[in-house]
């Protein structure tokens, strides 16, 4: 009987040993089975989503590199440089964009005025993207590094196959590779409720606990459905916006994907996982990311992305529905 009670107690502490030990090697970096986990951190919408003052938008810029650079985290800005050329004092903006450069990530083209593909003319996407490049070109050739990507503003790739791929050929001749996205790209509609909190530092940090709480079902869905997919779990790509709200969270983003085992790699280097080889094969105007488009080449059944809390929905004042989920 003794026998057994202490062969009991034995495996009772080799349980919690697990357990503590795991824990631990979370706090590493690393998942309980030793292996690492990869994300690359994009941003949407440079210089900021909505550009009032340069002060607010350089304190928004500043906070985000501060800690883009403590997590050494080589993220990718996509700009809309009609945003800059808007603004009392364009220099003022341009100048933000530099710092990016200067604090190691690299910059690429969101078109001009962040326009709606499937309501403009190829011609005038054409001339978007030549627009939106003239001044982050500078930035980058000035630190010797090309300009390489773009992203479809509203991931809206085209619901016409002709001019999607009309597009597409445009797009590689010019030089670019269309950046892909499978993560968190919900940001927005939190930082919409974010704003509207106002000065109410208690509903902040309502808003601000249920982004995280978000992010990290977002995650654990990704993971998921990336095994589904693809039969395990692709280098994601993770679409953020530069506003309020990832200046004053993204840290504790961060912090909760390291929990996780992510390693934040550069867009290069994800881009060698061998299911981006799979291009974008989806034709249609659902603003889905690219798991999904896979997904439904492949004829898998899509899944129902985690839902975001109704009082986000409802401070934000924006209706979520599957045809605008992205900004
Ligand atoms: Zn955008």
């Amino acid at each position: 009987m003794k026998t057994i009670k202490l062969l009991l107690l034995l495996a009772l502490f080799i349980l919690i040993g697990f357990f503590v030990g795991k824990d631990i090697m979370n706090h590493k970096g690393m998942m309980g089975d030793g292996s690492v986990r990869y994300a690359v951190i994009t941003f949407d919408d440079l210089p900021v989503v909505f550009p009032t003052t340069l002060d607010s938008a350089a304190a928004i810029t500043n906070k985000l590199l501060a800690v883009l650079e403590k997590y050494e985290v080589p993220a990718v800005g996509f700009v809309n440089q009609g945003k800059v050329d808007q603004m009392d004092d364009p220099k003022g903006y341009a100048d933000l964009l530099k710092r990016w450069v200067e604090k190691g990530c690299e910059l690429g083209n969101h078109t001009y005025s962040h326009c709606h593909m499937d309501r403009v003319s190829l011609d005038s996407l054409k001339t978007e993207v030549i627009m939106g490049e003239r001044l982050i070109k500078n930035i980058m050739q000035q630190k010797g590094r090309p300009l390489r990507y773009f992203r479809h503003p509203y991931l809206q790739t085209g619901a016409d196959s002709v001019k999607k791929a009309g597009f597409e050929k445009f797009l590689e001749e010019r030089g670019y590779l269309p950046a892909p996205v499978t993560a968190g790209y919900f940001d927005w509609l939190f930082n919409a409720a974010y704003r509207n909190a106002g000065t109410d530092s208690l509903l902040k940090q309502q808003v601000a606990d249920s982004y995280l709480q978000y992010m990290e079902k977002d995650m654990a869905y990704n993971e998921e459905f990336s095994k589904e997919v693809l039969g395990y779990e692709v280098k994601q790509i993770l679409m953020f916006h530069v506003n309020r709200l990832n200046a004053d969270h993204l840290e504790e983003v961060l912090i909760q994907m390291q929990k996780r085992g992510y390693q934040f790699i550069s867009l290069e280097e994800a881009m060698t996982d061998e299911a981006y080889e799979r291009g974008n094969p989806y034709v249609g105007d659902m603003s889905v990311a690219w798991l999904q488009r896979w997904a439904l080449a492949d004829s898998i059944p899509l899944k129902p992305v985690p839902k975001v809390d109704p009082f986000i929905e409802e401070l934000s004042g924006i209706k979520v529905n599957s045809r605008e989920l992205v900004q």
